[in-house]
């Protein structure tokens, strides 16, 4: 469960502990604007009394100049993996030289596989269409296309693997109802697209109305993706918390950060079984880099979640409270300022000079937090791994480099060089589109084709690899092939479109 241990201490016993048991954390400046907002959020959580031990790692842009393409040195992980929670400024992901995402890496290799995003409106302090909007997401963070298994196979086309596992979907559904318990929310939303993705975004879906149905006192709606980012752009008022998968998450997260009044102000938790990390839901914007301007309010509220995981609700109230009440009185950065309604623009400094000055108080128009009182740690127990079921090959499909726009040549030619007994070529698809037997002259056709075999009844590997035996000796440039199976007599792969 990802409950730190300091939090089940304080919650055991009067509920507070004393300085010499701060807690330990591990903690990254991270690239451009990271630096500076670091550096003002741990000012207010000092000036608040957090008792918390910083150690600090060194991630990013310097690591990957020193030839680590990781982003992250070998005895980071041992901080990270010894002190459980990480606090981490924005980092620079070099472009285009093949470095992996270290935040992906950070976040999937510790198994931080839910990524909770509260964004609310601060109407009228902060200028939004969305006076009411008060929305949490929660995206799945380890799986989805950022599985980040990519492919060239010909040519002319690449691919991206989307990959959903049952235990993982089912871990992040729970957790969004668990959370939505532990809060006071009334609500979840799921967002998918199963009418287009209908095994992947079909289990997520399925998944979500199986526990929703373990949860009668929430209520629970379904979205299809498009529309439902285009309601939560439009009407975010009609939404409470929403669980989606992780490229979704990624994308409508920073739509709701932005309508609530600024991506600056976009807090994210990232939450596993053993650990949890801390950031904001922006990046390192370069473009204002060392300028003393970047709105260090995303990483602080991540502060302040971070201080309600290891038990220190209170603190965390303290410094919340006196944020509001620095966004009540007008103190702005220049993300948020709008001349006529702002009081004062501020630096990056200044503000959190400001937050501090207010330390003790409480906003007066805009409700005030209390996390003691609210909000209960969400526990989280080990994925539940499904019992196995009757699996039976039934086909293959294979994957072939052919350069002529020609289906009936290939399908000639396949023919041909098949002589596996009870194995039938069935369909060719080109990006997924019926091309043989009667194709349209119309269809486009790239040089990736997908030549469906079927067994008569069901099959064996070995006859697969005895197909592509004799593909490769008749010269046919397979690239790949997925077999196509049957579980518990349900179909296990998608039809061609036209089939
Ligand atoms: P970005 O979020 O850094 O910036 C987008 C825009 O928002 C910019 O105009 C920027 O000035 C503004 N902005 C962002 N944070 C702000 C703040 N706190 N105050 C005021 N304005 C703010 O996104 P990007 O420009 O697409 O990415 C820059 C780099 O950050 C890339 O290398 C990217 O890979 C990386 N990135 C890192 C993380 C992370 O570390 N978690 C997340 C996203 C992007």
């Amino acid at each position: 469960m990802n409950v730190h241990p300091a939090a089940r201490a304080a919650s055991s016993d009067t509920g507070s502990i004393g300085a010499s048991d701060a807690v330990p954390i591990a903690i990254a400046h991270g690239d451009g604007i990271g630096p500076e907002i670091m550096s003002a959020a741990l000012k207010v959580l000092t000036a608040a009394g957090a008792r918390l031990a910083p150690e600090e790692i060194e991630i990013g842009e310097a690591v990957y100049e020193q030839g680590l393409t990781s982003g992250i040195a070998p005895e980071s992980w041992d901080v990270l993996r010894r002190t459980k929670v990480f606090f981490k400024a924005p980092i620079t992901t070099p472009q285009g030289k093949g470095y992996k995402s270290l935040n992906v890496t950070i976040r999937k290799t510790l198994g931080l596989f839910a990524n909770v995003r509260p964004c609310a409106a601060l109407s009228p302090f902060v200028a939004t269409k969305h006076p009411d909007m008060d929305v949490v997401i929660v995206r799945e963070n380890e799986e989805d296309l950022y599985a980040g298994i990519e492919h060239r196979q010909t040519d002319e086309v690449y691919q991206c693997l989307k990959l959903v596992s049952r235990p993982g979907t089912e871990r992040i559904v729970r957790y969004a109802f668990d959370y939505a318990r532990a809060n006071g929310r009334k609500k979840v939303s799921c967002f998918s697209k199963d009418n287009i993705m209908k095994l992947t975004d079909g289990l997520f879906h399925k998944v979500f109305d199986e526990i929703a149905a373990e949860y009668p006192e929430i209520e629970t709606d379904h979205w299809i993706i498009d529309i439902g980012t285009a309601r939560l752009a439009a009407r975010p008022e009609i939404f409470d918390v929403i669980v989606t998968s992780n490229l979704y998450g990624d994308i409508i997260s920073d739509v709701a950060a932005e309508i609530s009044g600024s991506v600056g102000l976009g807090a994210s938790a990232n939450v596993g079984e053993h650990c949890a990390m801390f950031e904001a839901i922006h990046g390192s914007a370069p473009d204002i880099a060392g300028q003393n301007v970047a709105n260090p309010s995303g990483l602080l509220l991540a502060g302040v979640q971070m201080l309600v995981h290891v038990g220190q609700p209170e603190i965390a109230s303290k410094i919340h409270n006196a944020w509001l009440k620095t966004i009540e009185d007008g103190i702005h950065t220049a993300d948020i300022h709008k001349a006529g309604d702002s009081a004062e623009k501020v630096g990056t400094d200044a503000f959190a000079e400001a937050v501090i000055a207010r330390l003790g108080e409480s906003p007066r128009t805009l409700p005030a937090v209390s996390y003691a009182l609210d909000a209960r740690p969400v526990e989280i127990a080990p994925p539940r791994r499904p019992a196995p079921q009757v699996k039976t090959l039934v086909g293959v499909d294979v994957f072939v480099h052919w350069r002529e726009a020609d289906a009936d040549a290939l399908a000639a030619a396949l023919k041909s060089a098949n002589a596996v007994e009870g194995l039938d070529l069935i369909l060719i698809t080109n990006r997924g589109t019926k091309v043989w037997p009667e194709g349209l002259p119309e269809t486009f056709a790239t040089d990736h084709w997908r030549c469906r075999f079927m067994f008569d009844g069901t099959g064996q590997s070995a006859q697969v690899a005895a197909l592509l035996t004799q593909l490769a000796k008749a010269g046919i440039d397979f690239v790949k092939t997925e077999h196509l199976y049957e579980f518990d007599g349900q179909l296990g792969y998608s039809l061609g479109q036209g089939q």
